[in-house]
């Protein structure tokens, strides 16, 4: 009898841990396990906003996922996937096709754009290291633009950035850290230099605590953050966005708008046919889709809903590295022939958001508020046990964030 075939798509926070625990909990002759992924490295997602603002090079925040996948037990393929067959079980590359006997999807988020006008093609979005990398240099350019012309352009140094979520207000404090560089880089006076957030709701970070999204602010606005507060962005043009605040609306000159106003899961996943909630497929407790008994989704093309709230849960790097180690594991049972499978619990440890290299906020273990340097510090901490798990200590000292001190 041949052994089953596991093909993993994506290599972000699900994909890559479902594929590390695999190798060591399935022997060489269990499953063929492959892992197909767009680039030849996996990138954590979670500091793409450093990187598009330029506090922190790209090459920090990818791994090369030959360092991480032992290619003896997984087999690596390097390709796009351009379609999901459930119905014939098989998945269509770019370069080729794979059928499966098991399939963990795990493509990811995109943003989503809610139908405004002109947001997809003028807008960025921090989604990749290649959406990273172009923000950084957009903005760069433009101010290199701005003293290379006889007009003086506001709009080049006007950036906005649509959405005071988590994304939103991560981004804008990285910009307030590196702007006064680029500043002195380009020769131009700070006050000259606008970061201007956008968002809809009433207040920045809906629904988290009042008392460090006020702490944030304000650590935002004392370093030349603007906030406009329950203003919903209408429109995007080449050099100017649009939105409307108290049934007025207003216009902002710029050439830089980068959109954090919202994700949805990879629309591949929709587009396979599986039952969608904006871009999200439910599944259940064992993170497989209704009908659908030899695929499992993790991360952000899964949607799971919190009992407590009746809400689906946010779409987490935390979560998504759980549904991994969960769904690994589920995998092995089935592959030895079990067909109990364990059911999928979150295990909430908390949200900690940066404000930039120095400051943070966050409330971990259930209740307890942190802000400053040991909500910094706790973030350094998550993202060191990430590499740790990941790739252990040789990991954690080659990329991990090591100084507790900047
Ligand atoms: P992703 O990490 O998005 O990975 C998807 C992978 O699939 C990528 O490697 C991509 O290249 C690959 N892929 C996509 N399409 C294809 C294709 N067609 N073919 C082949 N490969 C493909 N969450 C937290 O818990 N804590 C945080 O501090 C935090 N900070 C964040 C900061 C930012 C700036 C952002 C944008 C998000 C943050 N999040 C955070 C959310 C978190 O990053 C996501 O929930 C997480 O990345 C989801 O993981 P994933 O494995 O589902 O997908
Ligand atoms: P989000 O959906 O959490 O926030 C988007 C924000 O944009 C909301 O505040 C919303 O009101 C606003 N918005 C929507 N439409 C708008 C419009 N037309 N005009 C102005 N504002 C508008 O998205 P996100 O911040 O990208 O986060 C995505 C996921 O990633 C979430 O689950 C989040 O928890 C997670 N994340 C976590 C961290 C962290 O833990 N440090 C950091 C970043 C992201």
């Amino acid at each position: 009898m041949r052994n089953p075939n596991i093909v993993i798509l994506g290599a972000g926070y699900g994909g890559i841990m479902t594929a590390v625990k695999l190798q060591k909990s399935l022997g060489a002759n269990d499953a063929n396990v492959t892992l197909v992924n767009k680039h030849s490295y996996h990138y954590q997602t979670t500091w793409l906003h450093e990187n598009a603002a330029g506090t922190l090079h790209h090459d920090r925040t990818r791994i090369q996922i030959k360092d991480v996948i032992n290619t003896s037990k997984v087999n690596f393929v390097q390709d796009t996937v351009t379609d999901i067959k459930p119905e014939v079980k098989k998945v269509l590359l770019e370069g080729g096709e794979l059928s499966y006997d098991y399939l963990v999807i795990g493509l990811g988020f995109e943003a989503a754009t809610f139908g405004i006008s002109g947001l997809k093609e003028n807008a960025f979005t921090i989604n990749s290291i290649n959406s990273a990398r172009m923000i950084r240099q957009h903005i760069e350019y433009n101010f290199a633009k701005y003293n290379n012309e006889a007009e003086k352009k506001q709009e080049r140094l006007n950036i906005v950035v649509g959405g005071a979520g988590f994304t939103g207000i991560e981004f804008v404090g990285e910009l307030a850290n590196r702007i006064p560089e680029l500043c002195k880089e380009y020769d131009i006076p700070r006050e000259k230099v606008r970061i201007i957030n956008v968002e809809a709701a009433p207040t920045a970070l809906p629904g988290f605590d009042p008392e460090l999204v006020e702490y944030a602010m304000n650590s935002l606005e004392a370093r030349g953050v603007e906030f406009k507060i329950g203003a919903m962005i209408k429109e995007v043009t080449e050099n100017k966005l649009v939105f409307e605040k108290d049934e007025q609306r207003e216009e902002i000159e710029t050439n830089t708008v980068v959109w954090a106003a919202g994700v949805r899961g990879n629309s591949l996943v929709e587009k396979a046919g599986f039952e969608a909630n904006r871009g999200r497929i439910p599944v259940g407790e064992d993170l497989r889709p209704e009908g659908y008994d030899d695929v499992f989704i993790v991360g952000d093309c899964a949607l799971i809903m919190n009992e407590e709230t009746d809400r689906p849960y946010p779409p987490t790097a935390q979560i998504a590295i759980q549904q991994a180690e969960q769904t690994a594991a589920n995998l092995t049972r089935l592959i030895r022939g079990e067909d109990h499978l364990e059911p999928f619990e979150p295990d909430l440890k908390g949200t900690v958001a940066s404000l930039g290299h120095n400051d943070a906020i966050g409330v971990v273990f259930d209740d307890k508020k942190l802000f400053g340097w040991s909500a910094t510090a706790m973030k350094k901490i998550i993202d060191n046990r990430y590499l740790l798990k990941l790739g252990g200590v040789p990991l954690v000292l080659k990329k991990g964030k090591l100084n507790f001190f900047h």
